[in-house]
């Protein structure tokens, strides 16, 4: 059993991993053509203004609710006049802003959050129904991140896992970028460069998402979990604030399922862990299966972010 410094050490290992898998995808450029239209995904310029999606209203059918500390969606000039005269001085897993921590009234509660990634791209868009599997068996819920090139090509499964009240979905960007205002990198990968590229990348995969979920996204995980402080504000102020992680549950799905099982063990109240959902042919469903009832059985909950935390 690692210590729990031991479990977040494993941090720098699971974002080099990440970024691997964000080389090996070769990060190219946005989809193009009616792809990207039935994503609604940002056009990349030719179209100018993108708002954020629809309105609450015309996705489900309620009234509008505020989000981020107002009803009106942050336009994309919006965000490029308020942000873009801003220096980020912090980079990493943990800047200012990022939520590393579900909070006091989890730990209180003795609530674990569980989050898994969806990265999208050639080698990242599987789906690991073993691991969702375990979790129905077990009455376990989760956050799931999803990647917009993940939900493109896993249209059925992000239907199904949006129909379960066990899961939250939540997302995982547009081209899986680390999210900085200035371009920089993280693991060989060049971020977004400016604070409207950071705004695609934050909303690039909110329509698709809204359009299964028929409600808001919450919570946004930037690609290697990487962001700068003034992305992670720009991400509230659009209300769907930056999740990090406390535990590292798979490193980036490369991990055995010993490994996993030992890391998702030494999960407290309070933790966020990360894993992924997306590569069915790694550890991280044995790992889970062997950690969960252990963990169960010594009295750990397993909730949701709370937004009010
Ligand atoms: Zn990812």
């Amino acid at each position: 059993m690692p210590t729990r410094r031991t479990v977040l050490s494993a941090a720098a290992a699971a974002a080099a991993a990440l970024a691997a898998e964000g080389l090996a995808r070769g990060l190219g450029g946005p989809l193009a053509g009616p792809l990207a239209g039935a994503l609604g995904q940002p056009s990349g310029g030719a179209g100018g203004e993108l708002a954020v999606g629809r309105s609450e209203a015309s996705a489900s059918g309620r009234p509008a609710r505020s989000a981020g500390g107002g009803g009106e969606r942050l336009t994309r000039a919006r965000a490029v006049a308020d942000f873009g005269g801003r220096r980020p001085r912090q980079w990493g897993l943990r800047t200012s802003g990022a939520i590393t921590s579900a909070g006091p009234r989890a730990v209180s509660a003795g609530r674990v959050v569980l989050t898994f990634d969806a990265c999208g791209g050639p080698a990242g868009s599987g789906y690991d129904a073993a691991l969702i599997g375990t979790l129905r068996r077990l009455r376990v819920p989760a956050t799931l991140f999803l990647n917009a090139r993940w939900i493109a090509a896993n249209r059925s499964q992000t239907r199904e896992l949006a129909a379960d009240p066990l899961f939250k979905l939540a997302s995982h960007g547009w081209r899986h970028l680390p999210l900085s205002v200035s371009g920089r990198s993280a693991y060989g990968i060049r971020g977004t460069g400016s604070v409207a590229q950071a705004y695609d990348e934050l909303t690039g995969a909110t329509p698709a998402l809204e359009a299964v979920t028929g409600t808001r996204v919450r919570w946004f995980r930037p690609g290697t979990a990487y962001c700068d402080e003034v992305a992670a504000a720009l991400a509230h102020r659009i209300g769907t604030p930056v999740v990090g992680f406390s535990v590292n549950g798979d490193a980036g799905a490369t991990f055995s399922p010993a490994q996993v099982a030992s890391a998702v063990g030494a999960a407290r109240p309070g933790d966020i862990v990360i894993a992924h959902l997306n590569h069915p042919a790694g550890g991280t469903a044995r790992g889970y299966a062997r950690a969960l009832p252990r963990l169960l059985d010594a009295g750990v909950r397993f909730g949701h972010l709370d937004p009010r935390r």
